[in-house]
């Protein structure tokens, strides 16, 4: 109680101090207006850097949901040099588009993401290098998905023995590679479809595999026949092109800013580990290899870790 008390005196103490000096500094004189000077600039940038931060975040799409991608866009008052933002725990890196004055950031809600209200929180550094944050609350509405059933061969979901070893190191390879994030901004403009086919299945439908429970299914299937010429849904560095188990022939995108591109099933590649791809270039040919039912494109979009809806990617109206 006693040292309670003593803080709350010497807190007067320093406010009646400040009050003073105040005082003494509007008692004007030749030192004493350069002060004053000072502070009314500091002052201004103050509320320049408020004003820099006042107008707040929008995304498209309209809602966001659990299991779907979106992006933030952010213009502030006053130009910053760089901006990065939190949300569900992970990093959203904004890249600036000149020409609409305009940061844009990409964001997963992970498909077991909470609906509710989730906070971004937004760090810059404005011009003159001031650090300035910000934050804001983000609603995340509940996605509703589908339960349908699919019949695969049985080694599918009971593998042999002899697969195990190999299912494993695919594992660790997959760890690996999917969880790649990278800062830079690699995509230009919208992302396109990988084929002008129609979808025969959706994202996030709960998939029951030979009657049982396996997961839901996180990615958008095009009917694609063998042989059907697949394309980059946007630009990238390709950081898997190989035959795996489940996925058969396999190719996975690195788009920037977290984002990833993944193409199953498919029966021939048309580039490599390492190679830089252009949007819509030819990548594969379609297939029916790995855990398939018949020949077809499986398209998935991953953002730091999480499977998000191609479809809504597709949708985005980007710079
Ligand atoms: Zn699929």
């Amino acid at each position: 109680m006693e040292s309670k008390r003593q803080k709350a005196k010497g807190k007067n103490q320093k406010v009646g101090t400040f009050f003073i000096s105040f005082i003494k500094l509007a008692q004007p004189s030749a030192s004493h207006f350069c002060l004053l000077r000072f502070a009314f600039c500091l002052l201004l940038l103050c509320v320049a850097l408020a004003s820099a931060f006042a107008q707040p975040v929008s995304w498209s799409p309209e809602k966001l949901i659990n299991g779907a991608p979106g992006v933030f866009r952010y213009k502030p008052a006053t130009p910053l040099k760089s901006l990065s933002g939190n949300f569900l725990g992970k990093r959203v890196f904004f890249s600036f588009d000149q020409a609409s004055g305009v940061w844009y950031g990409f964001v997963g809600v992970d498909y077991d993401t909470k609906p509710g209200n989730h906070d971004l929180g937004l760090n810059g550094v404005a011009a003159n290098g001031q650090k300035v944050s910000f934050a804001q609350i983000i609603p995340v509405a509940k996605g509703y998905y589908r339960t349908t059933a699919i019949s695969v061969p049985k080694k599918y979901i009971d593998p042999d023995p002899a697969d195990v070893p190999r299912i494993l190191q695919e594992r660790d390879l997959k760890n690996d590679v999917l969880n790649r994030v990278t800062e830079k901004q690699l995509w230009v403009g919208n992302f396109v479809a990988p084929a002008i086919l129609g979808t025969t299945s959706e994202f996030g439908s709960q998939r029951t595999y030979n009657g049982k429970r396996q997961s839901a299914h996180f990615g958008l299937d095009y009917g694609a026949g063998t042989g059907t010429p697949i394309r980059a849904i946007n630009a990238g560095k390709v950081i898997l092109a190989r035959d795996m188990y489940f996925e058969g022939g396999c190719v996975v995108i690195d788009h920037g800013q977290g984002l990833l591109s993944l193409y199953f099933h498919l029966s021939q590649f048309k580039i490599k580990e390492g190679d830089t791809v252009n949007k819509g270039q030819l990548i594969a040919l379609s297939g029916g290899t790995g855990r398939v039912t018949g020949p077809h494109l499986h398209l998935a979009v991953r953002w730091q870790g999480s499977y998000v809806n191609p479809a809504t990617l597709l949708g985005l109206k980007l710079p």
